[in-house]
């Protein structure tokens, strides 16, 4: 297999296919088509991804498409959220579409459809229609409303759009085959009436298209080649290109559905309902959440665009449902922060430590920003005789597997000097109030002396107590405590809350970071990634924890 054959997916095996048999590279155009009824989440990651990444492999266009047919659940919000969150991503729209721009041909073609005896209204309760469904394997029943004349379903669908008809009386019903194998072809719904303001439309409207008579004519309307849509429309395909067909005339192009399997993650739910759910009852504290596993709380959680499209790319797409866990999305962006985060000091569990024989009131010291990166440069930590290392760093005694600080040993103060733990102050409850140590005043790292080459076992982070800005820092964890929440049809999602996902907690750090601004990311040497929330102030910093440096839920399993 050549380089190129291996890494075709199903999908674009399909449209190679099509190009083979004559379709034209030119007349490929492809669409995304979210309903604007809440915030994309990492599921929608892989849709977009999918769409825009083959717009790029052929060159070809790609809509947004607001699939906008219930007001009910639809807003403005949503709308502006969705454009945000594909820009932020990296990808261009050729068109900004909205299938309410289409409701005044979906209604023309719909009285055509009553005109040629290929759609009626029905006046039976839901319940009614449902109940002559029939099952799989037993016919449905007709409706008695099935053979109405054309002029008194003109009559009453017209009372429809006018806002005549109450809501939950009549519906327009395509006529197919009460007895099709397929029950989505079992006479459909293509309008009931809805009275609620469109955050478009506003008041004009009074009916709204069903899904699947709306999709189907938005992507024949656009001219989209391939309209990608998730596994369970399948068996929607008939019904698509049973309405395409209805509209077009022979020989019109047609657009052709084809299915690819939802992506799950682990730990989470990926549906905007769910994910509403938690935002009503204030689980979370929005849409954007940093928990959330929407576009916009990744976002403001730290993880950069690349880490969600290498993200995306890297599980393809499938023929199969799966579930992908939640510590390869965090391996995306460790990733990528590895190459681009600069590194910065910081303390979270401050432990006092005390230079007895540094005489100086202070000094500043370079640091390397980035070693993934030379062009990041340098930058200036100030050092002096008083400062935090992490409580964790030291210990009285440990053994010699412990290449921390202990008593009588030595370790290198990350950018600074070694440094001898010599003494403990304790409290009379035999808590260590602070730790005395002596330095050696010729190992300054950089400084090309002998010493400041010597080699001692650890090196540690540390912050100048007089320096360091007292920071608030979210340490965030899974925000479900089981792999599926959403599995147990018996229960309901929200018992499985991870109750410890969010932690709260002062840290210190280097002056440096009083500059820094939303969304600016760092890694905190030897912590993990971190990001300036966009709360913070310089005043009053606010960092979220992005990812740990290493997978601390993979060492907990071993
Ligand atoms: P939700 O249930 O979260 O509302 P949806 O499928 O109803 O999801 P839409 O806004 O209608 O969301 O979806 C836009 C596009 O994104 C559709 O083509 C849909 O199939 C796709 N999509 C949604 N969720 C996923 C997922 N988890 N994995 C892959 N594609 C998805
Ligand atoms: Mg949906």
């Amino acid at each position: 297999m050549t380089e190129e054959k291996k890494s075709l997916n199903f999908i674009e095996q399909i449209i190679e296919e099509d190009l083979k048999n004559g379709y034209k590279k030119e007349d490929l155009k492809f669409r995304f088509p979210p309903e604007p009824n809440g915030y994309l989440h990492i599921g929608h990651a892989s849709s977009i991804n999918l769409n825009f990444g083959l717009g790029l492999r052929y060159n070809a266009p790609v809509n947004l498409r607001f699939d906008d047919t219930n007001p009910i659940k639809e807003e403005q919000e949503f709308v502006d959220s969705i454009k945000r969150d594909v820009e932020w991503l990296g990808f261009k729209w050729e068109k900004e579409c909205y299938a309410s721009d289409y409701f005044q041909q979906l209604y023309d073609w719909a009285v055509e459809m009553i005109k040629n005896g290929d759609a009626y209204v029905d006046s039976q309760t839901s319940e009614a229609i449902a109940n002559q469904k029939g099952t799989p394997t037993e016919a449905g029943k007709a409706s008695p409303y099935r053979n109405r004349s054309v002029e008194e379903n003109l009559s009453l669908f017209e009372a429809m759009k006018n806002g005549e008809t109450p809501e939950g009386k009549d519906v327009l019903r395509a006529k197919i085959d009460m007895a099709s194998p397929n029950m989505l072809m079992r006479d459909p719904i293509m309008y009931r009436c809805v009275h609620k303001q469109h955050h478009r439309t506003k008041d004009k409207w009074k009916i709204y298209p069903m899904y699947d008579w709306a999709h189907g004519e938005s992507d024949f309307i656009e001219s989209i080649s391939h309209s990608f849509c998730t596994l369970e429309f399948l068996p929607h395909r008939e019904l698509y290109n049973w309405f395409v067909n209805k509209v077009s005339k022979p020989g019109d192009f047609q657009p052709k559905q084809r299915e690819f399997a939802r992506r799950n993650l682990s730990h989470t739910v990926v549906s905007k309902r769910k994910l509403a759910q938690l935002v009503e009852k204030n689980i979370v504290e929005s849409w954007d959440d940093p928990r959330m596993p929407t576009i916009s709380g990744l976002r403001r959680r730290g993880y950069t665009p690349t880490s969600i499209r290498k993200f995306a790319e890297s599980i393809g797409v499938g023929k199969r449902e799966n579930m992908i866990d939640l510590s390869h999305l965090e391996f995306c962006a460790r990733e990528d922060l590895n190459k681009t985060a600069p590194r910065v000091m910081g303390v979270l569990d401050p432990l006092k430590i005390v230079i007895t024989n540094y005489e100086k009131d202070e000094e500043w010291l370079e640091a390397e920003n980035n070693p993934e990166d030379e062009s990041a440069g340098n930058r200036q930590v100030p050092f002096s005789k008083e400062l935090y290392i992490e409580q964790e760093d030291f210990k009285e005694e440990a053994n010699r597997k412990f290449f921390r600080l202990k008593l009588g040993k030595e370790v290198r103060l990350k950018n600074a000097y070694i440094i001898k733990a010599e003494s403990v102050v304790k409290d009379e409850m035999g808590n260590i109030l602070e730790v005395h140590c002596t330095y050696d005043p010729k190992s300054k790292s950089g400084s090309g002396t002998e010493e400041s080459q010597r080699k001692v076992k650890g090196t540690l982070h540390w912050v100048s107590i007089k320096h360091a800005v007292p920071s608030e820092v979210r340490l965030y964890d899974r925000l479900f405590s089981v792999e599926a929440p959403d599995a147990d049809k018996e229960k309901d999602y929200l018992e499985f809350i991870n109750p410890d996902s969010l932690q709260t907690i002062t840290g210190y750090v280097e002056p440096s970071l009083k500059e820094s601004k939303e969304l600016d990311q760092f890694q905190f040497q030897r912590i993990g990634y971190f990001c300036v929330d966009k709360t913070s102030t310089p005043e009053k910093p606010v960092f979220n924890r992005t990812v740990t440096l290493r997978d601390s839920w993979a060492k907990q399993s071993n």
